[in-house]
């Protein structure tokens, strides 16, 4: 079953499923780790910037993509400010 974030343009995916989707927060927690988790072994393993430049420019996307599902989510969630009708 494909994701229905897939089929909805870029605005409105930020606007409405960003924090929303447990997929596509899934899929950013996943790019990033594996993007980390590769950059650190091309870097260990000697290869030339060329390489694991596009690697960790790949990780830092999908860092960044993570962090604005946590935001989204958060200020989805925020509890009613103080004095605000129940
Ligand atoms: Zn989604």
């Amino acid at each position: 079953m494909p994701c229905p974030c897939s089929m909805t343009g870029v605005r409105s995916l930020v606007s409405a499923k960003l924090g929303a989707c447990p997929r596509c927060v899934a899929m950013a927690a996943g790019g990033s780790v594996a993007g980390w988790t590769l950059t650190r072994a091309l870097r260990r393993g000697g290869a030339p910037r060329l390489v694991y430049g596009p690697v960790r420019l790949a990780a830092i996307t999908c860092s960044l993509l993570l962090a604005a599902h946590v935001v989204a989510y958060r200020v989805r969630r925020r509890p009613p400010a103080f004095g605000a009708p129940l």
